[in-house]
């Protein structure tokens, strides 16, 4: 059986290493001249690779350990203690301990039991299911509370959601708050973040490399332009310049770009697939010379702001690891065709060192070494209330033709640890299929 994959990223990799893994020889299309995709690495100018959009690993990220286990890749594996923090009303809150929680300006006593409440609550549902149907703001309003709400999780929800989470379950805060429960251990319930030395391209070459050796290949700056259907049967991927044949063809793109790679698989099926939305995200990297704030994240809940958290990895990257540079990635969500992601480069760095330097007065711009603005169109799937249903199989309705996407990750949110997970269990299908 041999097996061809459309896109390079964690998703396409980690397949066709699970893959390699039972013998299965796997050709890897991946359109851009580097892999990773979301998780894979910008060169800066003075030539320090580093990550593209911030990522971090948490401890609790048990199936992406075994892989960096089973890969000789522990000993490149680095956690640190992080802080994470509010800034609310000009000025940051540190959230880090009982006693900070408690000293948190906008909430009364009242308001920030609710709120411990909501984090304690959300630990113990263990049937997600129920909250499929329960719309985010009425479920953290009944547990938080009113104050909470509108000084806590509705800044939070509207920066995520570019404005409109009418229609989002409350099953995505709770994967939310069980994952950022997670990364607290020990008694003292410290937050630990850590990351791989390179980046999550050192795990993609380690599994590149395993690929390789099984026989399989990875192509990179090849673009697949169309998979050839006839008579509901894939067969091929049409490249630039000629079509390869396959047993198995894996799509791991978000549906929007999978659907413009099958114009022949039936207009039920892509109907089927324009029903996601997703998010996407316009995300500068301000390289420094010296730490901004010390936070790991700090969470904007200032409506005028236009980012929505200050995100320094460098708080637990060694910046020897990123040529003794300081990272400080200022993200803002957006809907895929939003007006923010057409402005230029230069519109973003004024507006945003704008803000930063409101925010930070004592701000000096000579600490700049780089400003990069990041954009990607798709990055996270968006699910419904009760939208279940509009979760696209693994096995297509076409034959031989196989998709394996973040939107199928659901409740988890999509990160390494998930999409790993989701990678192995689509290798799982695609070769028990090819053994039948
Ligand atoms: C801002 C941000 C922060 C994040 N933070 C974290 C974090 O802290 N921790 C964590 O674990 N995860 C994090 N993630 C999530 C993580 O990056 C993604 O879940 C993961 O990278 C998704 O991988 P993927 O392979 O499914 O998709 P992608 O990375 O999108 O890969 C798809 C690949 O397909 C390629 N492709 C598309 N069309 C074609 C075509 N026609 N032919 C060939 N190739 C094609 C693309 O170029 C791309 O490389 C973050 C993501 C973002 C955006």
């Amino acid at each position: 059986m041999n097996v061809g994959i459309i896109g390079g990223g964690i998703m396409g990799l980690s397949l066709g290493y699970f893959l390699a893994q039972q013998g299965i020889e796997t050709e890897i299309f991946e359109a851009s001249p580097t892999p990773g995709g979301l998780a894979g690495p910008l060169i800066l100018e003075d030539g320090t690779a580093v990550d593209r959009f911030y990522h971090a690993i948490l401890s609790s990220d048990g199936h992406l350990r075994e892989l960096c286990t089973e890969l000789n890749l522990v000993e490149r594996l680095n956690f640190r203690e992080t802080k994470m923090g509010f800034y609310y009303q000009n000025k940051i809150h540190s959230m880090n301990s009982v006693v900070e929680f408690l000293r948190f300006p906008p909430l009364g006593w009242i308001d920030r039991f609710r709120l411990g409440l909501t984090v304690l609550y959300a630990q113990f549902v263990r049937n997600w299911h129920q909250l499929e149907g329960v719309n985010v703001e009425q479920w953290l309003l009944r547990l938080s509370g009113r104050r909470t709400y509108e000084n806590i999780w509705r800044p939070l929800l509207k920066a995520k959601f570019d404005g409109g989470f009418d229609n989002t379950p409350a099953t995505y805060i709770w994967s939310r708050l069980v994952r950022m429960k997670s990364t607290r251990g020990g008694a003292n319930q410290k937050e630990e973040a850590g990351h791989l030395i390179g980046g999550y391209i050192t795990l993609l070459q380690a599994m590149t490399e395993k690929i390789e050796a099984a026989g399989g290949k990875i192509h990179l700056g090849c673009p697949a332009q169309k998979i050839e259907i006839e008579g509901n049967r894939a067969h091929g991927i049409r490249l630039r310049h000629e079509v390869r044949s396959f047993d198995a063809i894996v799509v791991t793109s978000q549906l929007p770009i999978f659907r413009r790679l099958i114009p022949d698989a039936g207009q039920e099926y892509l109907s089927f697939l324009d029903k996601t939305d997703y998010l996407g995200l316009v995300c500068p990297l301000l390289v420094l010379d010296r730490p901004l704030t010390g936070y790991w994240t700090l969470n904007i809940t200032n409506d005028n702001i236009p980012f929505t958290g200050i995100i320094e990895t460098t708080t637990y990257i060694d910046p020897q690891y990123v040529g003794g540079h300081h990272l400080v990635y200022l993200p803002k969500y957006t809907a895929p065709g939003s007006p923010w992601q057409q402005k230029s480069d230069d519109e973003i760095r004024l507006i945003w060192l704008g803000h930063l330097q409101a925010m930070f007065p004592h701000f000096d711009p000579a600490r700049i070494r780089h400003f990069v603005v990041n954009r990607a169109r798709y990055v996270e799937p968006l699910h419904g209330l009760n939208a279940a249903h509009l979760i696209p199989p693994v096995k297509t309705p076409v034959q031989n033709l196989y998709l394996a996407t973040t939107a199928q990750i659901y409740p988890a949110l999509t990160n390494g640890e998930s999409v790993t997970r989701h990678a192995r269990q689509v290798a799982e299908i695609v070769a028990a299929n090819g053994r039948q």
